[in-house]
């Protein structure tokens, strides 16, 4: 049997995709096709296309909200899994339970209902709760780590573990899930009780701050560089001069230097040439190597 009557047999026909556009799956509207992007709704669904991929050999990768992805204008060999209908968010006490395809900002507004303190620097944050354990995610001096208890987990070999906040190796945007691989079914969060007018209103000046400083009309994938040790991405951008600076339809944002916005239909090859142009004039101005934040992934076309 050929994969995707497999797939279709293990997920049922509406859930396997074949060739499927993933443009709109990201927030910088580039890339090419998955071969096969796929929907499971169960984790033994995700168990069983893991295993399915290892028996056959393909390679198999997981897409969040899409928000710190570039994909190549080629596309994706293999199976593109997305958790979106893993979605749920619940709360008991001091604890929210959260499944990887729900967002991390949904997550945040929820804990704001419940009058729980500790998730406010997520509530900007355009990522699901699996790629923000991924990344560590994190803002305005708060990140994943400051609050994550346990989180569920699917190893590369399918199976099923709960892991620990501290054995995930949380620190500035990476985890120990990005060098084992792991899939995230599930994250507990660990709050405190607030106050609701104190949090909502911190949440407003986050939002405030993000949205007259980060050029949001724009498809991006926010900062494209960590932080450098002891400087800014942004200044070493702005101080070369580079914002502005275009290839083809992208563009150093003329609002935040460490964006590149997708201004004009753009291609990912133009985006990524101009990632790489950044990072050379910063290395020949002040010698410094900015490393991405955000990650390319696929084939050139
Ligand atoms: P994706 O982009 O879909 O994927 C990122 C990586 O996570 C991929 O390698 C993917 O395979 C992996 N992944 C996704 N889901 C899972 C899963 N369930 N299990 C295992 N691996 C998984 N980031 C910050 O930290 N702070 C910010 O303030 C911030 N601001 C941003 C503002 C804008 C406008 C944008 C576009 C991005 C911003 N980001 C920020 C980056 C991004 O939102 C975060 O990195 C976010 O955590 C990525 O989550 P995602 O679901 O979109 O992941």
């Amino acid at each position: 049997m050929n994969i995707e009557k497999r797939l279709k047999t293990l997920l049922g026909d509406a859930n396997v995709e074949v060739n499927k556009p993933l443009k709109n799956h990201t927030y910088t509207r580039l890339g090419g096709n998955a071969d096969y992007f796929v929907t499971p709704k169960t984790a033994e669904q995700v168990q069983e296309v893991v295993r399915l991929a290892n028996e056959c050999d393909i390679p198999f990768m997981l897409l969040g909200n899409g928000s710190n992805l570039i994909i190549k204008d080629g596309g994706i060999r293999g199976i593109v899994m997305y958790l979106g209908e893993f979605n749920e968010i619940e709360v008991v006490d001091t604890t929210v339970r959260a499944q990887s395809g729900a967002l991390i900002a949904d997550v945040s507004k929820e804990a704001l209902h419940y009058h729980l303190t500790g998730l406010e620097f997520a509530c900007g944050i355009p990522g699901s709760v699996g790629g923000a354990l991924f990344m560590n995610a994190g803002a305005y001096g708060g990140e994943i780590k400051d609050v994550l208890k346990e989180a569920i987990v699917i190893t590369p070999d399918g199976e099923l573990l709960t892991i620990q906040a501290e054995d995930l190796h949380l620190s500035y945007r990476t985890s120990s899930i990005q060098t084992n691989g792991y899939i995230v079914l599930e994250a507990l969060f660990e709050l405190e009780v607030g106050k609701y007018g104190e949090i909502k209103s911190m949440m407003d000046v986050l939002t405030y701050k993000r949205e007259s400083k980060q050029p949001l009309e724009y498809p991006t994938c926010g900062s494209v560089f960590k932080r450098p040790p002891g400087n800014f991405a942004g200044k070493l951008i702005q101080d070369s001069g580079l914002q502005g600076v275009q290839i083809g339809g992208a563009e150093v944002s003329k609002k935040h230097a460490g964006f590149i916005i997708n201004k004009d239909e753009a291609t990912a090859s133009e985006y990524i040439a101009l990632i790489k142009h950044v990072q050379k004039v910063v290395k020949e101005n002040f010698d410094v190597e900015l490393e991405r934040e955000v990650r390319i992934i696929g084939e050139d076309k």
